[in-house]
């Protein structure tokens, strides 16, 4: 027991993502009867994600202690999500052009997955979706979006209180630290989750829809990848300013419990967890950066997005225009905003973006059967742009404490 303690859990976590791998090959379809373990641990991680924005980020924003530092927290953020979410889906618009996934394939190779319901949601719908009109609601719903509303709106309250908000601060201020305590404990599940997922994906999905679709998901990562060691890497070195490799060392677990989990949201408590204790970065920056980009930066997607589009119009000779283009790029961004940070949620997306150029929706039925692959990736690519944005504006606002995160020996 001691021994098993005394190894840090990024070890562990690796030694069980792989491990899961090679038991759910060589344990095929049967390997979904253990699935139940890691829906046990991402339901864990769920229940983590209400309680931990509301404490963290009502604390994080009330101790930042000036509203005007918050405002410079907030654009530094905002431009950055934007500049790298448009890299993003034109590096996939990039991918899909030079490589043509899509060009002479045998759509009847391919087995054929379920179209999931296009998504009606109007921008209007979306405005007012995420007013918080009822905190308990949105509490309840797990509506991350509207709660991080309120939750500025509360600190920010805080602020404006002084001396007489501060019993109100001093609460969130315990239970933000309540909280991280309860998330290191869950954590502990970490290993037995991803080794069972990992196991479950590694089982049940076929190589055989991975042959027919295969230069589509080999796109998909690479994509990611780029997106992962070239521009993040670029973000901390030349706008943070720090260590690549202690940046990726730091955030280990978030890495391994996103590709596992494929879902931003489930990933929450990790990364803010990571970004805190490990990359050094001060609580009322990594609640609100880190908080914002599990909902709204997906770079991942949109890179997908913008590739998928591509992909469909070459199996179903759709020609597009530069317009068409322009329209890919703005609609994928928005697509990747709009996404939750659910698993498949950039599948939905794509009727969004596939409506607005003429692209059959039917090839949102083709990709299905391995958007589960892609999608871990995804959701790995836009969990570290969270934390590669989060470190870059700690840095350029001084939240960082360099030292923590070059020495930080992760546990
Ligand atoms: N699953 C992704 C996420 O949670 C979203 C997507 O499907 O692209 O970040």
């Amino acid at each position: 027991m001691a021994v098993w303690f005394r190894i840090p859990l990024w070890q562990r976590v690796i030694a069980a993502l792989v491990l899961g791998i090679i038991v759910g090959r060589l344990w095929g379809p049967g390997a979904e009867s253990i699935k139940i373990i890691g829906d046990v641990f991402v339901a864990f991680i769920k229940m983590l994600v209400v309680p931990l924005i509301f404490f963290s980020l009502v604390s994080g924003v009330a101790s930042i202690g000036d509203l005007r530092k918050l405002g410079s927290v907030g654009w530094r953020a905002l431009l950055l999500f934007v500049v790298t979410g448009q890299v993003a889906v034109w590096l996939g618009l990039l991918l899909g052009s030079v490589f043509m996934p899509g060009a002479g394939l045998d759509t009847s190779a391919i087995p054929m997955g379920t179209v999931p319901e296009a998504n009606e949601t109007t921008w209007r719908q979306m405005l007012l979706g995420m007013v918080p009109q009822s905190p308990v609601q949105v509490m309840a719903d797990v509506n991350v979006l509207p709660l991080i509303i309120f939750s500025l709106l509360l600190g920010v309250g805080i602020l404006m209180a002084k001396e007489e908000g501060e019993p109100v601060l001093k609460i969130f201020d315990s239970g933000s630290v309540v909280m991280q305590k309860v998330t290191m404990v869950v954590m502990e599940l970490t290993p037995f989750g991803v080794f069972a997922l990992m196991a479950w994906v590694a089982g049940t999905l076929g190589f055989g829809a991975l042959a027919a679709l295969g230069k589509l998901v080999f796109l998909n990562y690479l994509g990611c990848l780029l997106i992962i060691l070239v521009m993040y890497s670029a973000l901390i070195k030349f706008v943070a300013k720090l260590p690549v490799i202690d940046f990726f060392r730091g955030i280990v677990d978030a890495i391994a419990v996103s590709y596992s989990t494929a879902s931003s949201n489930a990933t929450l408590p990790v990364t803010l967890r990571c970004a805190e204790r490990n990359l050094g970065i001060s609580n009322s920056v990594a609640s609100f950066v880190i908080s914002l980009g599990a909902t709204i930066n997906m770079n991942g997607t949109a890179m997908y997005l913008g590739l998928a589009t591509l992909f469909g119009a070459q199996i179903f000779g759709v020609d597009l225009s530069w317009g068409d283009y322009f329209m890919i790029a703005l609609l994928g961004t928005l697509g990747a905003v709009g996404a939750a940070g659910i698993p498949g949620a950039g599948l939905i997306m794509m009727a969004l973006v596939f409506g607005a150029v003429g692209v059959p929706l039917e090839t949102i039925a083709f990709v299905a059967g391995v958007d589960r692959i892609m999608d871990m990736m995804r959701t790995t690519t836009n969990v570290t742009g969270d934390a590669a944005v989060a470190t870059a504006v700690a840095s350029l606002t001084g939240e960082i404490d360099r030292e923590e995160m070059i020495s930080a020996d992760d546990v």
